[in-house]
């Protein structure tokens, strides 16, 4: 492990703190970013190397991560004119780190591996506060021996690694994990509308409940900002909505339904279309008050 060189490839909110704990960790990372000013910052800020282009990145590092946005935009970093298969040496390593859908990473596995490039997917929770702080979980799809080869990689970005299956197997996990967030974050803007019409003090259900068998991550964490008003994203409905397409994707091409699901991806397109698109997730507070006509987070 010693001496890999990493290449990056994505500095967004998650890519940006990520890089840079593969730095603290002792690699050598090189990175690229569609708009290069992110790239200036982080060589101004721990001395990144730079790169002309994915496929540039990849010539240089024997192991490259993207963390971009949705399926079109790996496919297009991986296997564009400029993208990293175009500079990859047999023996490389492949990691995708965004969350998109397993069937287009199974297809990307395949390129890959024409070309004797591995390929991990290993889509990550934990939001940018995981990401900074070096403690996201990760769940990984592919093959165990490729995974024991760059765990320590992971181990510098992550605190939960998890094998899951082969390729793939990382973004059904993460898919599922977006169920249980979406279905949470629906009991809970529920949960304080009913506590509101029914006068009782909102800080006080959370509190307790939050304890018990009915808490959740969203409860306990999105609970208290709705009470106060506060809408604005850790992860932004934008991002929730692509993750919900990917998830019933999935679930269509599989003939599962998913009802629950189905309902809050609904239900999120109606903060959407009022404008609400950049908040965060709880603000699916405002259509529970729309539909429940209840007043829940305090008038601004
Ligand atoms: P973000 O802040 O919007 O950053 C996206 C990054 O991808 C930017 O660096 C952007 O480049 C780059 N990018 C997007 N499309 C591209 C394309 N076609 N070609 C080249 N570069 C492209 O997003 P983020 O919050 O870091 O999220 C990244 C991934 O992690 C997503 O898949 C997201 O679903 C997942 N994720 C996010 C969170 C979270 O809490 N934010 C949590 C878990 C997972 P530019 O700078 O040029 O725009």
């Amino acid at each position: 492990m010693e001496g890999l060189k990493i290449g990056f490839i994505g500095l967004g909110i998650m890519g940006k703190s990520m890089a840079r704990n593969l730095h603290r960790a002792g690699f050598e990372v090189t990175v690229w970013n569609r708009t290069a000013a992110k790239m200036d910052e982080a060589k101004a800020e721990w001395g990144a190397h730079l790169a002309d282009s994915p496929k540039d990145v990849a010539a240089q590092s024997d192991v490259v991560i993207t963390m971009v946005g949705d399926t079109p935009d790996v496919r297009e970093v991986v296997t564009g004119e400029e993208g990293v298969l175009a500079g990859a040496r047999p023996g490389t390593v492949l990691i995708d780190m965004s969350t998109i859908s397993p069937e287009a990473t199974r297809e990307l596995a395949e390129l890959a591996a024409e070309q004797g490039v591995a390929m991990l997917d290993a889509p990550v929770s934990g939001g940018d506060v995981g990401a900074r702080n070096g403690t996201l979980s990760i769940m990984v799809g592919g093959e165990e021996k490729v995974l024991e080869k760059v765990r320590p990689v992971l181990e510098a970005m992550g605190k939960t690694i998890v094998h899951c299956g082969p390729i793939g197997a990382g973004q059904t996990v993460k898919a599922c994990n977006q169920i249980l967030c979406g279905l949470n974050l629906l009991g809970m803007v529920e949960a304080l509308a009913f506590a509101k019409k029914s006068g009782v003090d909102l800080e006080k259900m959370i509190q307790v409940t939050s304890q018990g068998a009915g808490g959740s991550w969203a409860l306990a964490n999105y609970g208290p900002r709705v009470v106060k008003g506060d809408l604005d994203p850790g992860f932004s409905v934008r991002f929730q909505q692509k993750d919900l397409r990917i998830v019933l994707a999935e679930a269509e091409r599989m003939e599962l339904p998913l009802l629950g699901t189905a309902t809050v991806q609904q239900l999120l397109r109606a903060v959407q279309a009022h404008g609400g698109n950049e908040d965060g997730t709880q603000a699916l507070v405002r259509v529970m008050e729309q539909l429940g006509n209840v007043e829940i987070t305090p008038k601004q």
